[in-house]
């Protein structure tokens, strides 16, 4: 049996291990995927147990997507631009990082029918998956992008490196931008406005948290169009999974395991 693993802390409520074990069975794949709960001192621990010849990769989650890379043999060419990373593979022995979750934030959204292009978007938080957000919304042709963090060192850092690879229109801890916005992503695992703002009532409001958070019910007691993040988690997988095993993913089992 070879296995997966989810690196990350915190990950006990995480929904990847079922979704994942039931698509490697689905295909008859003797694979499991595993939780490996790993604070950031027992990070480079946790990529010498993902070395293992039983091991096939893994993803990385909180807080270490921006960490990762200095322990890895290479990334691919977009998660070295957005400099966030949250799957793991192997290739010619080496060990490989790569990001999924632009590309599965854009499926979710389109999934969702939502038109990002021309959107004028505040993203709250400036982790790693903000980065991923970031860099698909700037890629989509978004009108604008406002970055709001709690540590908005981080937030100016991303909306500057946004937009040294793009020429879009992009700032950071401005808050009056909520007032316009069309699109609020939250990326942080806990969303909220800030003090004094509101939604917009036009707005779509999107949580990277896979189930119906607070945040999304102020959203739609705003009137608000609310979405969470549990299209995301079954894309974002997908995309790894083919990664690890060169097989498409059982996307319909997937969501089928997550719901
Ligand atoms: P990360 O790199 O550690 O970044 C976390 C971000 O959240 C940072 O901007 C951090 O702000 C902010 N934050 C953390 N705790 C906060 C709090 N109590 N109040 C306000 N801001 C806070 O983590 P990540 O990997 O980007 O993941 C972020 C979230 O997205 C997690 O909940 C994760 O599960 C979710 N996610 C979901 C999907 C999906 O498929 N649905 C995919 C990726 C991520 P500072 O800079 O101030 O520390």
């Amino acid at each position: 049996m070879t296995r997966v693993f989810l690196i990350g802390d915190p990950i006990a409520r995480s929904l990847s291990p079922a979704m994942h074990n039931a698509a490697f069975q689905n295909l008859g794949l003797d694979v499991r995927y595993e939780l490996l709960e790993t604070p950031p001192h027992k990070l480079r621990e946790a990529i010498a147990r993902v070395r293992a010849d039983d091991c096939l990769g893994a993803n990385v989650t909180i807080p270490h997507k921006e960490s990762v890379i200095q322990y890895l043999d290479d990334v691919d060419a977009w998660a070295r631009t957005i400099g966030s990373v949250n799957t793991l593979f192997k290739r010619d022995g080496k060990l490989i990082g790569a990001s999924t979750d632009g590309e599965g934030f854009l499926h979710a959204l389109r999934d969702a029918r939502v038109e990002v292009q021309n959107a004028r978007v505040v993203i709250l938080g400036a982790g790693g998956a903000a980065r991923a957000v970031a860099f698909a919304l700037a890629r989509a042709k978004v009108a604008s992008i406002a970055i709001l963090n709690r540590t908005p060192a981080r937030a100016q850092l991303l909306a500057d490196l946004v937009r040294a690879h793009s020429p879009i229109d992009i700032t950071a801890n401005d808050e009056r931008a909520i007032e316009h916005a069309t699109l609020i992503v939250n990326t942080t695992p806990a969303g909220a406005l800030p003090p004094g703002t509101n939604f917009p009532r036009e707005a779509i409001v999107f949580d990277l948290v896979y189930h119906h958070t607070d945040f999304l019910r102020a959203a739609e007691r705003a009137g608000a169009r609310a979405i969470d993040g549990l299209g995301m988690l079954v894309y974002q997988g997908a995309a790894s999974f083919k990664m690890w095993t060169g097989h498409d993913a059982p996307v319909s089992i997937m969501w089928q395991a997550v719901q």
